[in-house]
């Protein structure tokens, strides 16, 4: 029977261990760690539950549901409300949401006219001729200046705290790169996606938000309780994986070497030649390039709510606007248990490509910062939080700008030239949550083949 070793126990290894041990391959998981689940980490306290790493993920691939139907874990699968649609941006001292249809389109103040009556003309425009356009350039070109200020550049900061100058749609978003590259226009790509008929598995990807039930440490819970713990070997500080003549040895400080068939890395690509040396001086440096940028997320929990009233996602803030939080999201209107009735639990980011700095300030900085800039959003009228707490991620999430294709090619050229070795994590396929589990999924699918 074949023997796998899987470095990283965030979300991509444990789905990538629980379908190899579901169909009962030998597999251990190594974890430098002592928690498991990687950035995802949930506290509770005094009433209140809230997120460290991610919050809220989105069902957008089959795998994410399919992971919670062969898990049995439907039970502890909790999916936002609809009003998770209503999102807001600011602009101009004030809080708009973001239009969800045509005749809100035309009447919202965040987009200029010309834009709104440019959308008419989107189908007309011509093709990229730079495949590795970047983002800024992309939605200028297709949309319009205003979009670009108060839709993308948002949604941007929102979901990769990064910035639409660097971002290349090729990479980071190619559902949207491809519209245009397959169908020459968003709109055009759009009916005839709407058009194309759908298995009852494409049914199960949806733009449905998802947590788990008390957050997303319980998703973790269940992945490990079923993998079985003594499968996931936690604290094992440098782990080394050595080449030899047939497989891998895998061994970290004070372990033996232990034999492996095939080896699966999943963390940090930064950390990837250091934990293979074999790769070294081997013309494969791309794999370890890549951009990480830093966010602190601030969990704030109010015992009594009297601000702005959260019948939404959340608020993002556009560039434009300098204010110094990327954004805020409202975890209790879209999960349960999340604060005290009448209270509040909300979620705020601050940092990213435009102010890696605010990350680095001291707790009592970063206090004032959100206190003043959330009083200010969210019309708070008395800030006195039962809840405030900051998770600084130095390293949270991979930028997908020009450094990826040569970080892609690297990394199919590494597992071309060692057969058996597989390298995966959020450096390739995408950052969000259901992207990690579908890369974990076909990590095994690969794997059984
Ligand atoms: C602050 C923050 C907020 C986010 N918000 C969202 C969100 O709201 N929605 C969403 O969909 N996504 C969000 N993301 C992105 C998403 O959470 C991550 O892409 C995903 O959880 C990463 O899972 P992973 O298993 O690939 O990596 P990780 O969670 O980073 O896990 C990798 C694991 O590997 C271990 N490891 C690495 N190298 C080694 C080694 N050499 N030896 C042993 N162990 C090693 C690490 O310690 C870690 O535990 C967010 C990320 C961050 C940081």
């Amino acid at each position: 029977m074949k023997k796998i070793a899987i470095i990283g126990a965030g979300l991509t290894g444990l789905t990538t261990a629980f379908y190899l041990k579901k169909n009962n391959i030998d597999i251990t998981v190594f974890e430098s760690n002592h928690h498991i689940g990687g950035v995802i980490h949930t506290e509770k306290k005094d009433g209140f539950i809230w997120e460290k790493g991610p919050s809220t993920g989105v069902l957008g691939k089959p795998e994410a549901m399919e992971l919670f139907e062969d898990l049995d874990a439907l039970d502890i699968l909790e999916t936002a409300p609809s009003l998770a649609g209503k999102r807001y941006i600011w602009k101009g001292n004030k809080l708009h949401p973001l239009p969800g249809d045509p005749i809100s389109g035309l009447l919202t103040p965040l987009f200029s006219w010309k834009d709104k009556l440019g959308i008419l003309f989107e189908p007309f425009r011509p093709k990229a001729k730079n495949p590795d356009e970047n983002l800024s350039s992309f939605v200028r070109r297709r949309l319009g200046e205003s979009i670009l200020q108060y839709a993308v550049d948002p949604f941007v900061s929102g979901v990769y705290a990064g910035s639409p100058d660097t971002i290349i749609p090729r990479y980071a978003l190619p559902k949207l790169y491809n519209l245009e590259a397959t169908y020459g226009s968003f709109i055009r790509g759009t009916i005839h996606k709407m058009k194309e008929p759908k298995t009852p598995r494409d049914l199960k990807a949806t733009k449905k938000i998802f947590s788990a039930k008390d957050g997303l440490s319980t998703l973790i819970n269940r992945l490990t309780l079923s993998i079985g713990e003594k499968h996931i070997k936690t604290d094992c500080k440098d782990v080394i994986v050595t080449k030899e003549e047939q497989g891998f040895s895998v061994s970290y400080t004070g372990s033996d070497a232990i034999h492996f068939d095939e080896v699966i890395f999943t963390g940090n690509a930064k950390g990837i030649l250091k934990t293979f040396p074999f790769l070294q001086n081997k013309g494969l440096d791309a794999i370890s390039k890549v951009r990480y940028t830093a966010v602190a997320e601030v969990a704030v929990g109010f015992k009594k709510w009297e601000g702005f009233p959260l019948d939404g996602f959340g608020a993002l803030i556009p560039s434009k606007e300098g204010k110094r939080i990327l954004g805020v999201l409202f975890m209790s209107s879209l999960f349960k248990n999340r604060a005290p009735s009448g209270g509040a639990m909300l979620s705020v980011f601050v940092g990213g490509e435009r102010h890696p700095e605010y990350v680095s300030l001291s707790d009592k900085e970063l206090k004032a910062l959100v206190q003043e800039e959330l009083t200010t959003i969210l019309s708070i009228p008395n800030f006195n939080p039962t809840v405030f707490e900051i998770s600084r991620h130095l390293e949270a999430i991979p930028q997908y700008d020009l450094l990826t294709p040569d970080r892609i090619n690297a990394f199919k050229k590494a597992e071309e030239n060692y057969p058996g070795l597989h390298l995966a994590g959020n450096g390739i396929g995408g950052i969000g949550m259901a992207d990690r589990i579908k890369q974990g999924k076909e990590l095994f699918l690969s794997i059984i083949s």
